[in-house]
């Protein structure tokens, strides 16, 4: 493949128009979209406006008129159709770590009224650390076990002991994809109850929680939603569930009427009752352009489109990549159906400098310990050029040494 057949792809993307939703600095290549995404050009117009005029004028008024207090649900409504979800069934709130509190511990109080003997709480050993710190705490706090397992061993694990099978979709590290319905088939037919934390899968894969036969989930913001650094997180309870247990985190904002004042807990129907406290109002209009940007897909094909273009993307560079650079291996799947929407290659011990060398010349991707070279592809902003460019400067870095100099090996505290 040549650069001028990356040309002639980008030449016939039925989504490149996209790409101008965003604001983008000249010459970047920007392939960490799935830890940050990119600033969607209406976002300053739009945050601006919020502060002068429904902040800075509206004052108070702004909860009512400019209808701040609805954001939540607002916005949830627009990422359900992300998820495969229906409205009013998805709520956008606190951090993606407090949403899993929320659920894991719904969804053990569910299993615990109906089961005694299910005491496990099992997911993948490799998940994000602050899944498995948050089920660590509340395992230990309620009386379950955090069973960790490599991907192909879980079906093994769902047994009369399992009362939660809790998993990332898209493995954060590797790019691995779980097949969603399999595991929620598996997981409801040992009893057990499944929550799919979609950190890696929002805006990024087709995502059909109700087809799929999911119990919860959560999402974050900030990655392929576009959301901005901190963004909130949205959270998910099956229309069935979602009514039956109190989240821990009872605020007066899952109250079924905060503005009543009264002195004791009532949950709200449905979702509703899964927010906590008050709406960050500013972070929630900037969550909102970051969705748009996603939803500008749909009359292009929505999610199937950005999907065909993410894998396209995603081979060309994984092929480029194994041609030019054979000393690195690929650790994300081959197969398209496992495959997220990054590519990750390994490399002993020099990932981290080869990363840094990568970023000073411009092409941004991550480093994941302890030696993975992370490659996130966000098909509305990434072209094809892109990607060519990208595996080209990989493999002069790699040709010419230049992931040597002392400072690409300076570890710094985010990476
Ligand atoms: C990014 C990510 C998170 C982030 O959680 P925060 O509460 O926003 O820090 C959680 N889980 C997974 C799987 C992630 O990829």
């Amino acid at each position: 493949m040549t650069r001028d057949d990356a040309i002639a792809l980008d030449q016939a993307d039925p989504l490149a128009a996209l790409r101008s939703q965003f604001s983008l600095p000249d010459g970047l290549i920007y392939l960490d979209g799935n830890s940050l995404g990119v600033l969607p050009r209406a976002t300053a117009a739009r945050v601006q406006q919020v502060v002068t005029q429904e902040w800075g004028e509206g004052l108070i008024r702004s909860w009512n008129s400019a209808g701040w207090i609805d954001m939540p649900r607002r916005l949830g409504n627009k990422i359900a159709r992300l998820v495969g979800v229906g409205a009013d069934e998805l709520v956008v709130a606190d951090s993606t770590s407090v949403n899993l509190f929320k659920v894991l511990s719904a969804a053990l109080s569910m299993v615990g009224a109906d089961a005694p003997g299910r005491t496990r709480i099992i997911s993948e050993r490799s998940n994000f650390p602050t899944d498995l710190y948050i089920a660590q705490a509340l395992a230990a706090r309620q009386g379950f076990e955090l069973v960790l397992a490599e991907a192909d061993e879980l079906p093994g694990l769902l047994d009369a002991r399992a009362a939660v099978l809790m998993l990332t979709h898209v493995n954060y590290r590797t790019g691995r994809m779980h097949d969603m319905a399999a595991l929620s088939k598996a997981a409801h037919e040992a009893g057990a109850l499944v929550i799919w934390d979609l950190a890696h899968s929002a805006g990024a894969v087709p995502v059909d929680l109700t087809r799929d036969g999911a119990d919860f989930a959560v999402g974050c913001g900030y990655k392929y939603l576009n959301g901005g650094p901190g963004a909130p997180a949205f959270v998910w309870a099956h229309p069935g569930h979602a009514g039956r247990f109190w989240q821990p985190l009872a605020g007066w904002m899952g109250h079924a009427a905060p503005f009543e004042f009264t002195p004791g807990y009532r949950p709200a129907e449905g979702i509703a009752r899964y927010l906590c406290g008050t709406p960050p109002v500013l972070s929630m209009a900037a969550l909102e352009c970051g969705v748009d940007t996603v939803l500008a897909a749909e009359p292009l094909g929505g999610m199937a489109a950005l999907r065909a273009k993410s894998l396209a993307l995603t081979r060309m560079f994984a092929a480029q990549v194994a041609t030019t650079c054979p000393q690195l291996r690929l650790v994300s799947p081959q197969d398209d159906a496992q495959r997220g929407s990054q590519v990750c290659f390994a490399h002993d011990d020099i990932g981290y400098p080869v990363m840094q060398a990568l970023i000073a010349r411009g092409v941004i991707g991550d480093f994941r310990a302890p030696d993975v070279l992370r490659f996130g592809f966000t098909p509305l902003y990434v072209r094809f050029v892109d990607a060519w460019d990208a595996a080209e400067h990989l493999r002069q870095v790699l040709a010419n040494g230049e992931w040597q100099r002392p400072e690409f090996n300076q570890k710094q505290a985010v990476t």
